[in-house]
């Protein structure tokens, strides 16, 4: 008999149905498995024995293998590379702020079809959607680690190896279970999606999600640029992109996160700043400027970080014209947890890395 993860809501209450338990018994295993972070079924005390039996019978609580799990020297970054049944690795980083906000970026897919120039993921093409048990297992295996440090995790951010877009429906499954009261019991603000500007997409999420949070990565204001570094670009150029992204803010009135990566020489140089300050200046916009984190992983293995000073002078530019920003801090690069470093990592040392199947 195949057995079904324990997050297949519809599988386990059909399975209830089939057995004639009452309905209010998803509740009590909800409880248990959301709320008190219950792992094995027969410490589900709540209910009968015969339930938990059946339960052991016909579900599975976690499917991802532990590979390797590391914190930063700082305490404030755990990252995790998990193992999937089928022999995939996936990973998940915890941020743990000083402000007490912990948020966990997740993985959605195993690689990544998209290409970008400076992510550690392009050599492997797209390997799988992952299905929904296995972007769920990775929020409760932090949340999990979260708790037994008495705090709370706090925010979801779906942008480990992938493009969300991509894998859309599983997404919208997933993001409607870490808000629901429970479950995790997020609140949609809490829950960002980044994508890489997949227009079509984009505008069914902000008919499907205008609550949730969305940020993009832009890493150029210009399609030149950008078309050099995010082949994307060839697809939907700035212009398609910001008319679906206005009609995102004018749905929601919230605030984009902007994304930009810096590279020293590609995308840095102070002309782009008033660019960058031009398009967004009458935006809702909140950009993110993001230091490059060298790793040889990359399609360009010249790239370097821009030095911070430049990045300050492009932040001072975008001040004088009211677009917000903000500088992110490298809390983990002792522990390689940039975009899909460690599991590059990790598949380098055993010699199996894929040519890129698609880009
Ligand atoms: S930056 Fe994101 S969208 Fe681009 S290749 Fe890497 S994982 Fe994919």
């Amino acid at each position: 008999m195949t057995r079904f993860s324990i997050h297949n809501q519809t599988a386990l209450k059909e399975l209830l149905a089939e057995n004639k338990i009452p309905a209010f018994r998803y509740g009590q295993i909800e409880n248990a498995i959301y709320k008190n972070f219950i792992k094995d079924f027969d410490e589900i005390q709540t209910i009968p024995k015969d339930l938990r039996e059946l339960l052991k019978e016909n579900c599975f609580y976690q499917s991802l293998e532990v590979e390797h799990q590391a914190t930063s020297k700082n305490d404030q970054t755990t990252k995790f590379l998990f193992r999937t049944e089928d022999n995939l690795l996936i990973e998940a980083v915890l941020m743990r702020h000083l402000s007490g906000r912990n948020t966990l970026c997740i993985s959605c897919q195993a690689g990544c079809p998209m290409a970008c120039t400076f992510c550690a993921t392009w050599k492997l093409g797209l390997q799988k959607n992952l299905p929904l048990h296995e972007i769920v297992e990775q929020v409760m295996y932090a949340a999990d680690l979260v708790n037994s440090e008495w705090s709370r995790l706090r925010n979801i951010v779906f942008m480990g190896m992938w493009e969300p877009m991509l894998n859309y429906d599983v997404m919208k499954q997933a993001i409607h279970m870490f808000t629901d009261q429970k479950k995790f019991d997020l609140s949609n603000r809490r829950v960002t999606v980044s994508t890489c500007w997949i227009v079509p997409w984009i505008n069914k999420f902000t008919d499907d999600f205008p609550q949730t949070s969305l940020a993009i990565s832009l890493h150029a204001p210009n399609d030149e640029i950008r078309k050099s570094i995010m082949p994307v670009d060839h697809t939907y150029n700035l212009e398609t992109l910001m008319t679906s992204l206005d009609r995102y803010t004018d749905k929601t009135n919230k605030r984009i996160f902007y994304e930009y990566i810096m590279i020293n020489g590609v995308n840095d140089h102070l002309k782009l700043a008033d660019e960058l300050w031009q398009l967004l200046q009458w935006r809702l916009a909140h950009v993110n400027f993001i230091p490059y984190n060298a790793w040889e992983g990359t399609a360009s293995d010249w790239y370097t970080t821009t030095p911070r000073f430049i990045i300050e002078k492009f932040q001072k530019i975008l001040e004088k014209y009211w677009v917000i920003s903000t500088i992110r801090a490298t809390m983990w690069d002792d522990i390689n947890a940039a975009c899909w470093q460690l599991a590059r990592k990790k598949k380098d040392e055993q010699n199996e890395i894929p040519e890129k199947s698609q880009d």
